[in-house]
């Protein structure tokens, strides 16, 4: 399971160097960018970014303006770093997509808070695996629970088991032998038709009636999870 990954955007190099240390003590995997323009850069060139930490006063390019970009393309939890005073900053930058803000100074304790909620709203916060989420379908770990845009789905222990590989391995092409290794185990002896069957189970419960389908099929490799249009 790969860890999450922090962007820091933030010109005032103790406060990014204190909040770097403070999240890699978390367990987070910390980027820093020192300037509007290069956090932009970073942001857009890599989408592995699970949350950004975004500072309002930049220089090159000022923080709404990086928050305005980075929404035309992405959807990533970006957290708003604003001073006392900067009270239309922290308005604007909601107003133009910003999850969250917090107010300089702050305690680090609120912060992470407010980085966990961010990471759990978004099913991203992968030091926490207890929920598991892909566009509206959720996977309670913990409860065993599964549910369509807030509606519970009955999934039979197989097609759970199954459900919960294709999202742990969300936006990865997994092979019918990779499926069947990992969900039904080694000692499995008969035809990897099985991962279709228990696919069509799966595509009945958690795909039908709905308009974005989240289970692909890549025609002579495999499937996958992922929201975006079936190749068949
Ligand atoms: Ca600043």
């Amino acid at each position: 399971m790969n860890k999450t990954k922090i962007l820091i955007i933030e010109d005032e190099k103790p406060i990014a160097r204190f909040l770097q240390l403070e999240l890699l003590h978390e367990g987070y995997i910390i980027d820093i960018a020192y300037d509007g323009r290069a956090g932009l850069e970073k942001a857009v060139a890599d989408p592995e970014y699970d949350l950004i930490l975004l500072d309002i006063m930049l220089p090159e390019i000022n923080g709404i303006e990086v928050l305005r970009r980075i929404r035309q393309s992405m959807s990533t939890p970006i957290i708003i770093l604003t001073a006392l005073d900067e009270i239309t900053d922290k308005v604007m930058g909601l107003d133009t997509g910003a999850d969250d803000y917090i107010t300089k100074p702050f305690v680090i304790e609120e912060l992470l808070a407010r980085i966990r909620a961010a990471l759990r709203k978004n099913g991203l916060n992968k030091n926490d695996v207890s929920l598991l989420k892909i566009f509206d379908l959720e996977l309670d770990i913990d409860r065993h629970e599964t549910k369509r845009a807030g509606q519970a789905i009955d999934l039979t222990k197989k097609e759970y088991d199954l459900l919960e590989y294709l999202i742990r391995n969300k936006g990865l092409v997994l092979t019918r032998n990779k499926i069947i290794e990992k969900v039904w185990g080694f000692e499995f002896v008969g035809d990897t038709n099985v991962v279709d069957v228990y696919i069509r189970y799966l595509r009945i419960k958690i795909d039908e009636g709905y308009e974005q389908k989240l289970i692909q099929t890549i025609r002579g490799v495999g499937y996958c999870i992922r929201e975006g249009k079936d190749e068949d």
